[in-house]
């Protein structure tokens, strides 16, 4: 994979090309935004285009020796910091410091790249200032993190900042689709993972059949009636890995819903195959009551990134969206 292979970044990307091609790309940079955009595969590509044995210009061939190394994490000047458990540890920077001293075995720069650096303990990034306060002369080093707020100040003001924004829809629905996703199931992946590639691609080995089978049983609950809504919140609540995907899932038919209600427009749609259902069930409500059952469901994902209870704002949540149903 070189530059041109990578998706919907242009901005970043020609920006990199043209510092490597100038020969002035910086010694620290901080690649910021969401996760599955990109940033790891063009700190990858970067490392490539600065030790790429080919002829070619800001770029890399990606098949000489020194590219091939590089893909298979086994360049002696390319290196790799992930977090140890759950954080990049002053252990891990110390030997960056040391290693960043020394001249590169056989590329032309060394490169660092440390994954997930908003991780890193405050005295990891405070033992990796020292190297940022004096650069040596062939190292890189690629910071990823998703804001550079997430760094500490004096750590961050070294790096050059390089933003990577989310991946437009039709960009991530057209890479599934080669993957070998259908037409319908990558739109409607590509809507949920809201403009993250490699979101996507985990979502599409989640039980989505279920998750949407439990978004249906959420309108079909009959009223006056308590147990079925606590069977229903009981059995979202016990598959704790998709209880999120099941709420994204929720506002997004709550949203097709609305979005059905104002034009019959079905690419619009992130349910696209669900249009005559969407729109037989937004006839019968009004936008205000759409709107609140949009606004229901929202307000249970925020309450839960608040550590409210589960499934207590489940059971709140469907008993509220029920009434407003039937209102
Ligand atoms: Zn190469």
């Amino acid at each position: 994979m070189g530059f041109t292979d990578i998706l919907g970044q242009g901005w970043a990307i020609s920006l990199l090309r043209r510092t490597i091609e100038t020969s002035r790309i910086p010694h620290a940079l901080v690649f910021t935004g969401p996760k599955g955009v990109g940033r790891f595969l063009t700190a990858t590509t970067v490392a490539k285009a600065l030790n790429c044995l080919g002829d070619v210009q800001g770029d890399c061939c990606d098949r000489c020796l020194s590219c091939t190394k590089i893909a298979k994490g086994v360049h002696p000047d390319v290196h790799l910091l992930a977090p140890e458990g759950s954080s990049l540890k002053i252990d891990q920077v110390r030997g960056l410091n040391q290693e960043v001293t020394l001249r590169p075995y056989e590329g032309r720069r060394k490169v660092f790249i440390l994954d997930q650096a908003e991780t890193m303990t405050e005295q990891a990034q405070n033992a990796l200032l020292k190297t940022l306060e004096e650069p040596p002369g062939r190292a890189v080093l690629v910071l990823i993190a998703p804001e550079v707020s997430a760094l500490l100040p004096t750590l961050a003001s070294r790096c050059s900042q390089i933003r990577f924004g989310p991946l437009p829809e039709n960009v991530v629905a057209a890479r599934l689709q080669e993957e070998g996703c259908d037409d319908t199931e990558s739109h409607f992946l590509a809507s949920l993972a809201g403009g993250s590639l490699g979101r996507a691609q985990e979502l599409r080995t989640s039980p989505l059949q279920e998750i949407r089978g439990l978004v249906e049983e959420t309108f079909a609950l009959p009223t006056g009636k308590i147990l079925p809504v606590l069977d229903l919140a009981e059995r979202v609540v016990r598959q704790k890995e998709t209880l999120s995907l099941f709420l994204e899932a929720l506002l997004a038919w709550c949203r097709d819903l609305t979005v059905s209600k104002v034009t019959h427009r079905e690419a619009l749609l992130v349910y696209r195959n669900r249009g005559p259902a969407l729109r037989r069930q937004s006839e019968g409500l009004a936008l205000g009551q759409l709107l609140a059952m949009y606004h229901t469901v929202k307000q249970t994902i925020d309450g839960l990134g608040r550590y409210a209870n589960p499934r207590l704002s489940l059971e709140v949540m469907f008993l509220k969206l029920r009434d407003l149903q039937a209102a």
